[in-house]
């Protein structure tokens, strides 16, 4: 019996990629190193996470990723198409001298549902606990008042907590404790805001149509804090409703954890990109529930050189009429035509000034201002 237990663990271990789907491949990005599973057709695209080089083919027995615990729960994709198509038209509004790459057909176009992955910790949770606990009582006094004529007796309530100190043992399982297991999730949702949990839905394979995932990179044993600090949170809230108190205050445990199982929760994001003028992908991230976008700026240095041309241009013929009035104004000793020489000269050092902006401007969008 135990052997064939063992059997069916080999199994599952040697096909762990057919979780996600029957012909699902691993591919890795050497230019950011993210792991990823995804069906066929998305074989060996540009790296949907970074999007600087084309991912490549690994082997799911040889190169077996470290973390590969499968996938339990998944928050669907819930932006609205015309939020996510609006997101993107005001980004692509947003960049005076923009590449060429850069239009709001070409960012929809590329658009690639990724999921990020999260742990999940289910712990059998034991330990002694003590804290205090607030009850709700009211107290009814009275109070005279002297109105018109005469006194009158008002009834006053009253809202007070009485606190307790209550100490206990706990044994229990607790599921799905939450902590990211990827480096990049604080980054993430630094730029795009967080992601709603609270209404995850069971994981099957038929719901990441079209989507490429994220596979952990984060070690358990470092995400594992972060789900002790949510454990204690869900133990504290055990232990006041236990005690049936309305609040509580000062709690301490002294846990021991055991039997500890990690799995995925999968969360959704969109990726888009456009090619700068040296053909490097600039990365456009937008949330899977908001629509919400960031996007890195970057400015065409080649459109800033052309604009700034035309406008020394523009500068070169308020200098030919300068010196035209200047020439025909001594000659006809008309002081009024040198004034107005003079005004086109001012004139053709103001335009001619102006020509460094785009220059500066693209400069500074792409020196100080890119992500
Ligand atoms: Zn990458």
């Amino acid at each position: 019996m135990v052997k064939l237990m063992d059997e069916v663990e080999l199994v599952q271990n040697e096909n762990w990629i057919g979780v996600w789907g029957a012909d699902w491949v691993l591919e890795g990005c050497a230019s950011c190193n993210g792991v990823f599973v995804l069906p066929p057709d998305k074989v060996s695209q540009r790296c949907p996470f970074c999007g600087q080089t084309a991912l490549a083919q690994m082997n799911p027995a040889d190169d077996r990723p470290i973390y590969t615990q499968p996938p339990e729960l998944i928050v669907p994709f819930t932006a609205a198409e015309g939020q996510l198509r609006a997101s993107v038209r005001q980004f692509a509004k947003s960049l005076w001298l923009a590449p060429t790459d850069l239009s709001e057909n070409t960012l929809l176009g590329r658009l690639q549902p990724v999921y990020l992955p999260m742990w999940l910790v289910d712990a059998q949770v034991q330990g002694e606990w003590q804290a205090e606990m607030g009850f709700d009582y009211e107290i009814v006094s009275h109070r005279e008042r002297f109105n018109h004529s005469d006194w009158q007796t008002e009834r006053v309530k009253e809202k007070r907590v009485r606190w307790e100190q209550r100490v206990g043992r706990l044994q229990r399982l607790y599921d799905n404790q939450a902590a990211p297991a990827l480096e990049e999730q604080a980054r993430v949702e630094g730029k795009i805001g967080r992601f709603d949990r609270t209404a995850p839905k069971p994981f099957h394979p038929g719901d990441l149509h079209g989507a490429v995932v994220h596979l952990p990179n984060r070690p358990p044993e470092d995400a594992w804090n972060e789900a002790v600090i949510g454990l204690q949170t869900a133990v504290a809230q055990d232990c006041r409703l236990a005690c049936e108190a309305d609040h509580s205050r000062g709690f301490k445990w002294s846990p021991r954890f055991a039997n500890q199982q990690w799995t995925q929760l999968l969360l959704p994001l969109y990726t888009s990109y456009y090619l700068d003028d040296d053909n490097r992908a600039q990365m456009v991230l937008l949330h899977g529930q908001t629509g919400k976008l960031h996007g890195a700026k970057c400015a065409s240095m080649k459109r800033a050189q052309r604009v700034a041309g035309m406008i020394a241009a523009a500068a070169a013929v308020f200098l030919l009429l300068t010196l035209a009035l200047l020439v025909i104004g001594y000659a006809v000793t008309e002081d009024a035509l040198a004034w107005a020489g003079l005004v086109a000269g001012i004139l053709t050092a103001g335009v001619g000034a102006t020509a460094v902006i785009p220059l500066l401007y693209a400069w500074y969008i792409n020196t100080t201002a890119k992500q």
